[in-house]
């Protein structure tokens, strides 16, 4: 069997391990644009301030040893362009040589991911102006870091705050400029405005509701160019979100952003063609519909559930809760499941329990506040989603109630969960059980 993988990273390599170990008579071809394969993409924040000393450690395998270890004709530097789904090749060139190129499949994986989204911004083609997805963009990014004091970045989403804290570990000036009216516009407000705060007081200077229209400057980037006003810097990193690669599906089902529509199996709408990751819909358990939220880990459970199947298992995509984490200096940030925005779209009728709750117990030293809202279907008392912002634990609290949202449980069963306690860990009365143990309906 001749199975295509075009991509090279999380979920492209995900599928090609499985059928290495699962199927020894597939003959797997890699296709990747560019000359890395197999990075963890999510560590390159911490290679500015130097938490991650450079770009190499963030490789997980190098190509040569995807060719002689497991005998994959990995190659390098084939950026495909067309899928001809009828005779079943895809075809590109060599990204150097222009040299054209065209592969025969038995199974298709697209794992192309998303790239980032440059904005139509005047003058962004001017020096100093970065995005920050690959080990190139970074690398590109280091280069320049050493010869200024001061960064913009433009986007309040999670790469965007990631970022602004590295840089100003680093000792540079940090300006944060964001479109709308809170930081990480997925928070409730009362959530979000802990963030800001900690920006500031980190000595970030944060712009809000502040659109970018351009930069300015000869030759380098000299100034960026708001609706409102124009900003003295030196360079600038742009984190406005990203948008699936699959400019070359043409034929393919497509959710509105590009995101490659696949069934339970990884399977797009045409035949012997799987995506994963990035490119592809991601099933929301909570909203019982496609989804788009680009994240490592969906991309790697993707891509492995898209090589068992091409190695003849039948396995099944469960679904995402929308679970995600993030710091920011000394805060720790987590959601999973439905925001109010997201239960307002699906008519759903929700309580919100927000509370102020210890992390540990309130005795032990560095014990702090962690501020959480929960919500919960008003109806049949299930679960539907946790924010937190906090200084610790907040990863356990959101992990176990990403496990509470897989299983269906209600507010009330939160309180006859087992849960690890001593002091030095959490109240007798965990984080997460504060809000059912005040409001949970008895009897
Ligand atoms: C700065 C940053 C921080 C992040 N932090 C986190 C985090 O903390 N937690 C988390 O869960 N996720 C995080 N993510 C997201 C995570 O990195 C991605 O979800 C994940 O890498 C997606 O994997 P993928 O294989 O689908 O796509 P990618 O990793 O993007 O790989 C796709 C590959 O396909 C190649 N390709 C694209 N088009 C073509 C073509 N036409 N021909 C040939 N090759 C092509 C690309 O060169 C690329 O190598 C972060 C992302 C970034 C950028």
């Amino acid at each position: 069997m001749k199975v295509v993988i075009i991509g090279g990273d999380a979920a492209g390599m995900s599928a090609a391990m499985e059928i290495v170990r699962n199927d020894k008579s597939a003959q797997i071809v890699v296709l990747e644009k560019g000359d890395i394969y197999s990075y963890g993409q999510c560590g390159l924040p911490y290679v500015i301030n130097g938490k991650v000393p450079n770009t190499d450690e963030l490789i997980a395998r190098d190509v040569e040893e995807f060719r002689s270890k497991y005998d994959i004709d990995a190659r390098i530097f084939h950026e495909v362009t067309a899928i001809d789904t009828k005779l079943q090749t895809v075809s590109g060139h060599d990204v150097n040589s222009k040299e054209p190129f065209e592969f025969a499949y038995d199974k298709l994986l697209i794992a192309t991911g998303a790239a980032p989204k440059m904005p139509p911004l005047e003058n962004a083609d001017l020096q100093g102006i970065h995005m920050i997805k690959t080990i190139p963009q970074m690398n590109a990014l280091m280069e320049q870091l050493p010869n200024v004091k001061h960064v913009t970045v433009v986007g309040g989403g999670y790469i965007g705050l990631e970022v602004v804290e590295t840089v100003r570990e680093r000792g540079l000036d940090v300006r944060l400029i964001h479109q709308g009216s809170q930081l990480m516009s997925i928070l409730d407000p009362e959530l979000s405005k802990i963030i800001y705060e900690e920006a500031i007081s980190h000595g970030v200077e944060v712009l809000l509701n502040e659109e970018t229209i351009g930069f300015e400057g000869k030759q380098c980037v000299e100034a960026i160019r708001t609706k409102t006003g124009t900003y003295p810097t030196e360079l600038v990193i742009v984190a406005t979100g990203v948008s699936p690669n699959t400019q070359f599906a043409k034929e393919f089902a497509k959710l509105g952003n590009g995101a490659l529509i696949v069934n339970e199996k990884m399977e797009t709408s045409i035949a012997n063609v799987y995506a994963a990751g990035d490119c592809a819909s991601h099933f929301n358990r909570l909203k019982q519909h496609d989804d788009y939220l680009p994240l490592g880990t969906t991309a790697n459970k993707q891509g492995r559930i898209a090589g068992l199947n091409i190695a003849g298992f039948n396995y099944k995509f469960s679904g995402i809760v929308g679970t995600s984490i993030l710091k920011f200096f000394d805060l720790q940030i987590g959601m999973t499941g439905l925001s109010n925005a997201d239960a307002d779209k699906l008519h759903a009728l929700v309580e919100a329990y927000v509370m102020e709750v210890n992390d540990i117990a309130s005795y032990y030293p560095h014990a702090s506040k962690m501020k959480l809202r929960m919500l919960v279907e008003q109806q049949s008392r299930k679960l539907v989603g946790l924010q937190i912002v906090g200084k610790h634990g907040v990863d356990k609290r959101i992990d176990v109630f990403a496990t509470a949202l897989y299983n269906e449980m209600t507010f009330e069963e939160l309180l006859d969960l087992d849960l690890a306690y001593a002091p030095p860990f959490s109240g007798v009365w965990d984080a997460l059980m504060q809000a059912p143990k005040r409001y949970g309906k008895k009897g």
